[in-house]
């Protein structure tokens, strides 16, 4: 699925297709594939306001 992030180095915001979004046992997010700046190619990243807000209802639709 896509998700939206920001870069840290360029500040750029994209969106990415990370594939598979699954969650640990202390709901940490790990991803299938990781996304890599389309501008500065940086593997440096954090979610966006809106990546959040995509990760938050994904976490809550999972059971258990
Ligand atoms: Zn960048």
């Amino acid at each position: 699925m896509q998700l939206n992030f920001e870069c840290r180095i360029c500040k750029l915001i994209y969106d990415y297709d990370v594939g598979e979004v699954s969650f640990n046992e202390i709901g940490d997010l790990r991803l299938e594939i990781y996304p890599v700046c389309l501008k500065c190619k940086s593997k440096k990243w954090y979610l966006s306001e809106y990546g959040q807000s995509q990760v938050t209802k994904l976490f809550m639709s999972k059971d258990g």
